[in-house]
């Protein structure tokens, strides 16, 4: 058995790993076309229909430390679309703040993939850690999420700033490193190939330049698939390898672990500073997601909706799509996963009907022109 030393030497090394740059790759090659199981969409296969609220601010996720009375308190909040795909990361970074004179015990406000990130980061610190929260597993918006790893709709680029921009960059990257770790070990994590479909040829998904601004050289084996070579037949695409990450998994294996090394937990809820304040730890980490906005009086923080819908599982489907036109295909244990919608300032948790209707209709469209 591993001791905590050698714990937190492995914790080190990767985080000290991150900070290397790797150089930039050659421009993609063409992909021949690949014979692809086509995922078979239709009404009497739909088995749930879901919606989440991503907890957007158009100027990026808030990992910052102030104090609150005589404690300390640590955010971690705000991670719009990208929250699993940054978990480690942003965790990453509240731990280095909360344990930066010594690991206290800690209260860890909420138990989404931040929350239970944080906690787990904290307990490898030696932290003694609870974590308060109103929600649990699989009753949290990180259940919702779909599991590509992925940080996009995380923020504005006119709103963000330098500083925010560093530690954006630098929690993908310690992220990505992370989820490596647990390929093939139980967390519900694995290297799936995505194809990126465009209307028109040439277009990249993955360039310095675009959404993948600053992380774009962690994409592997990225290749193009446009033409003939195209298995859906849209004009344009790449292909690339990452991660899909089944948040039902990922989740309660956080959990496992947490408790396995002796984590508490109480559920409540909080209705202002004063009742965070009074709590009985000297630390607190602040992971309560879109919760922040009524906690801690954050007006930029934003529900943006998001629909998706469960079709019956299909073990053959080993590749995920995104795009044209606004859908996704995650191909889950627990189903495959159509999406999409991003409905900005949009509260309400009910599944519109139209919407279905337009995921399923534009998804029979792209695999039933598969040859
Ligand atoms: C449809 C959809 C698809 C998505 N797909 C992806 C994807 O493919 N890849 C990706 O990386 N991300 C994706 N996301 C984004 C991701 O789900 C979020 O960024 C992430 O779940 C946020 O995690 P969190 O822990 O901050 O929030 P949550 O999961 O919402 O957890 C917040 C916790 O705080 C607790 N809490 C809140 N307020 C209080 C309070 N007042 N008192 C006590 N407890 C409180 C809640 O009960 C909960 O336990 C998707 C989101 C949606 C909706």
């Amino acid at each position: 058995m591993r001791t905590r030393r050698a714990l937190l030497a492995g914790l080190g090394t990767l985080m000290g790993g991150c900070a290397a740059r790797q150089t930039p790759l050659p421009p993609p090659a063409a992909l021949p076309r690949e014979r692809l199981a086509p995922v078979r969409v239709s009404r009497d296969r739909v088995i749930r229909e879901v919606v989440g609220l991503r907890p957007y601010r158009p100027s990026g996720f808030v990992v910052r430390k102030e104090a609150l009375g005589g404690k300390t308190l640590v955010h971690n909040y705000g991670h719009g679309g990208g929250g699993i795909s940054l978990s480690w990361g942003t965790a990453r970074l509240a731990t280095a703040l909360a344990t930066e004179e010594g690991a206290a015990p800690t209260a860890v406000l909420g138990c989404g993939v931040a929350g239970l990130t944080a906690a787990r980061l904290l307990q490898l610190r030696g932290a003694r850690v609870t974590i308060y929260t109103k929600d649990t597993p699989p009753d949290t918006t990180s259940n919702i999420a779909g599991g590509l790893w992925s940080p996009v709709t995380v923020y504005e680029k006119a709103r963000r700033t330098d500083a925010f921009f560093q530690q954006f960059v630098d929690a993908s990257r310690f992220s990505f490193r992370y989820f490596q770790y647990l390929t093939g070990r139980g967390y519900g994590v694995r290297w799936t190939p995505v194809y990126y479909l465009h209307p028109e040829p040439g277009r990249d998904s993955i360039s310095p330049t675009g959404a993948m601004e600053g992380i774009s050289d962690l994409f592997r084996d990225v290749r193009r698939v446009d033409g003939p070579d195209n298995p859906f037949g849209t004009p344009g695409g790449q292909r690339v390898m990452t991660l899909l990450i089944e948040p039902y998994t990922f989740l309660d294996a956080l959990l496992r672990d947490f408790f396995a090394a002796g984590g508490k937990l109480e559920v409540r809820e909080f209705r202002d500073r004063g009742e965070v304040e009074a709590l009985p730890e000297p630390m607190i980490v602040n992971s309560t997601g879109l919760g922040a906005r009524a906690l801690f009086g954050d007006e930029e923080l934003m529900p943006i909706k998001g629909q998706l819908v469960f079709l019956l599982p299909q073990p053959e489907v080993d590749y995920m799509t995104v795009g044209p036109s606004g859908i996704y295909m995650f191909p889950r244990k627990d189903g495959i996963l159509l999406g999409g919608t991003h409905e900005r300032g949009e509260w309400s948790l009910d599944p519109d009907p139209a919407q279905s209707e337009r995921i399923l209709n534009d998804s029979a469209r792209l695999f039933g022109a598969m040859a």
